[in-house]
């Protein structure tokens, strides 16, 4: 069993693949101003796509989704045609780090969960040059709530993400990288469990019962439900901050 296998086997069957929920993902969009009628946006690590399906919906314009995982684009495609949104929401895989597009193309750029891929200043400043002037940018990052954390959790994020930030420090990042910081806010806890750690403790104990032989996947199974336990004991240290800036 390979690991990236069952990682993809289990993230693929979620409804998302990173904490966020609809409520969160429209209350970011509402915050924005002055954009045109059918705005071009591109959403940057989209996964599965719930927060682009929801982008089309409420934007009424162009989206474009982008995502390196064929399986997450292939099922956006076939949800955005379920819901009537085939006209608006196309994908393309691609990585972000290899994005290409023209300077200036896209009136929002949207990511939720996936810019820290890049780093998070360095994915800031890739954003900027895609953005019209005026255009706008809404991202989610992980954050630390406090400095002094408890072990556990100060070794989950050396592992998982040692640059790992307050929210003062990526607000002095958003700077640095040419915008000016609009909002922001906190996911709900709800955001975390709903749509995503909720449904990834059920598929783990179905995979559980699947490789029920396998030492190795056990293991790996094992140290995601770990994850889940962390954050449910400790999301008064770390959770999600949902920023929107503004490209002068
Ligand atoms: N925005 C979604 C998914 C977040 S998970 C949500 O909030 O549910 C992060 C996503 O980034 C995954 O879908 C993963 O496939 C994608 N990703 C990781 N590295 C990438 C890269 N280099 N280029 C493009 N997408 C990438």
């Amino acid at each position: 069993m390979r690991k990236w296998d069952l990682f993809f086997e289990l993230y693929e069957n979620l409804p998302r693949q990173g904490p966020g929920d609809n409520a969160s993902t429209r209350k970011a969009y509402r915050m924005m101003r002055g954009l045109p009628d059918r705005p071009r946006v591109l959403d940057i690590g989209c996964g599965n796509g719930m927060q682009t399906l929801e982008l089309g919906r409420i934007s009424g314009g162009d989206v474009l989704a982008l995502d390196n995982h064929q399986p997450f684009l292939d099922r956006l495609n076939r949800d955005a045609r379920s819901a009537g949104l085939e006209r608006s929401i196309r994908t393309v895989n691609r990585s972000m780090k290899a994005m290409r597009f023209e300077d200036g193309s896209f009136d929002i750029v949207w990511s939720e969960g996936a810019l820290y891929q890049m780093g998070f200043l360095k994915g800031l400043k890739r954003c900027r040059r895609l953005l019209k002037p005026g255009g706008w940018l809404a991202v989610t990052e992980a954050v630390l709530f406090r400095t002094r954390l408890p072990a556990e959790v100060r070794r989950f994020w050396r592992e998982e993400y040692p640059d790992i930030t307050t929210v003062g420090e990526n607000i002095r990042k958003i700077r640095a990288a040419g915008f000016t910081p609009v909002a922001h806010f906190r996911l709900p806890v709800r955001a975390w469990i709903t749509p995503f750690y909720g449904p990834m403790e059920k598929r783990i104990r179905g995979l559980a019962r699947k490789y029920r032989d396998d030492a190795r996947a056990l293991a790996l199974l094992e140290t995601w439900r770990k994850e889940i336990d962390i954050y449910r004991r400790h999301s008064d240290c770390f959770g999600y901050e949902f920023f929107i800036m503004r490209r002068e």
